[in-house]
């Protein structure tokens, strides 16, 4: 194989290094610079550095053809933190994950009011003792918003594109909401670390690819199935945000040119067929299934659709047939979504693939196998998230993670002056 001419290391290289290390779990300095392309010399430096700054360790060695054996080294998981809470609809999910992206703390607490939400950091990382000097920053992940919508949501475009020096687009007309700039900008100063917003299809996807360890070489795409249907894709071990941080909006891809209106102006959109409140509709309207589940007498939409989803895996064949055509419809939207962008990995996430996620996955896997344009080429994988419901706040905690370990595939969070970990105060 011909070999690369080796790059001169820059700033990205340590970014490099850390995802190689990330997606390989244990790798010695051979195998670093034969994947990487930089020099042996760039390659002990770099990875001296991480040492010191805790975030590799050496973890043994194997043997060498060349007989001296060679020194593995792997990300150091629990030496320090990324925090990520995801406001859903009634509830604030609350993670902490190590390095790696492992869960070490996790807490679901009733929706708070903003001012709250300082309070509620410090107790959850006092819970589980963690040294305020190991975290590296807490992000807020919730759905992207339409326009005009009220606090977290609607604040969400202006938030990531409010903070100075960061190169980011100007928010559309109309999302420039006050809320969450001043929340987000308080929060960093009350805590005195950085914190970051991203969407919660888009922060589940990162936090898939961390702790999968899907190689910087895969085109990885998630599908979130929520509120909405989101999709995040992380690309060449960046999350893909689009130009205005909209990218993923899979829920409004258009699967009938004459189909259902949507609220966002369009015709047809998959979510009008496949998304939780879809299904919760559709159950409904079969009056048999809507008493047998007792649908009417559910408070949120989510304990309708979990009735109807734990129906559908115990053997009730309507409740599996509502799902089943729902998959049937995000299956078409799926094999779009993968042409665009010929992805080779896809998992399926979000709360409603916790319960009902193998018969989305089964209908995806069966259709993509017959439609997927790049079949023939390379397989198109179909997995299930371990933890769909918290994905968004794992996500969340890995983009913090990310950031401070391998800066440069993302925007540098409010209050982080330096990219390298740096951290105000
Ligand atoms: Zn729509």
């Amino acid at each position: 194989m011909a070999r690369r001419e080796a790059p001169a290391a820059g700033p990205g290289s340590r970014a490099l290094i850390v995802d190689v290390i990330r997606s390989a779990a244990e790798i010695s300095r051979v195998e670093l610079a034969d994947l990487t392309g930089l020099t042996q010399p760039s390659i002990s430096n770099i990875v001296r550095d991480l040492i010191a700054d805790g975030i590799i360790h050496e973890v043994g060695s194997a043997d060498s053809i060349r007989g001296k054996p060679r020194k593995l080294i792997a990300i150091k998981p629990a030496n320090r933190f990324g925090i990520g809470f995801h406001l859903g609809p009634d509830t604030v999910t609350c993670v902490a994950v190590d390095l790696t992206g492992g869960v070490v703390g996790r807490e679901v607490v009733p929706r708070l009011s903003a001012d709250r939400l300082a309070g509620r950091f410090d107790d959850f990382t006092a819970g589980l003792d963690l040294p305020r000097g190991r975290i590296e920053g807490l992000a807020i992940v919730a759905p992207t918003p339409y326009p005009g919508d009220a606090f977290a949501l609607g604040g969400l475009p202006a938030l990531r594109a409010d903070p100075a020096g960061q190169g980011l687009p100007a928010p559309a007309a109309g999302l420039a909401e006050q809320g969450l700039p001043a929340l987000r900008a308080d929060l960093a100063e009350r805590l005195g670390l950085p914190v970051m917003v991203e969407n919660d299809a888009a922060a589940a996807a990162l936090g898939e690819f961390w702790s999968r360890r899907v190689s910087r070489e895969q085109a990885f795409g998630c599908i979130y199935l929520g509120t909405g249907i989101g999709a995040g894709f992380v690309f060449g071990g960046a999350l893909f945000r689009g130009a205005s941080f909209d990218a993923g909006e899979l829920g409004h891809m258009s699967i009938h040119y004459d189909g259902l209106e949507c609220p966002c102006g369009n015709r047809g959109c998959v979510e009008r067929y496949a998304s939780m409140p879809a299904v919760v509709a559709t159950a409904r309207a079969d009056h048999a299934l809507n008493g047998r589940l007792g649908l009417d007498t559910m408070a949120t939409t989510s304990s309708a659709y979990d009735a109807v989803a734990r129906a559908a895996v115990s053997g009730d064949v309507t409740a599996f047939d509502v799902l089943d055509r729902a998959a049937g419809h995000l299956s078409v939207a799926a094999t779009s979504m993968v042409n665009l962008l010929d992805l080779g990995r896809v998992v399926l996430t979000g709360p409603g693939a916790a319960l009902a996620g193998s018969i989305y996955a089964r209908r995806l896997r069966a259709h993509l196998e017959r439609t997927a344009h790049s079949r023939k080429r390379h397989p198109i994988l179909v997995e299930l998230s371990a933890q769909p419901r918290d994905a968004a706040a794992i996500g969340a905690a890995a983009l913090i993670v990310q950031a401070a370990v391998a800066p440069g595939h993302t925007s540098a969070p409010a209050g982080s002056a330096q990219p390298a970990g740096g951290r105000p105060g």
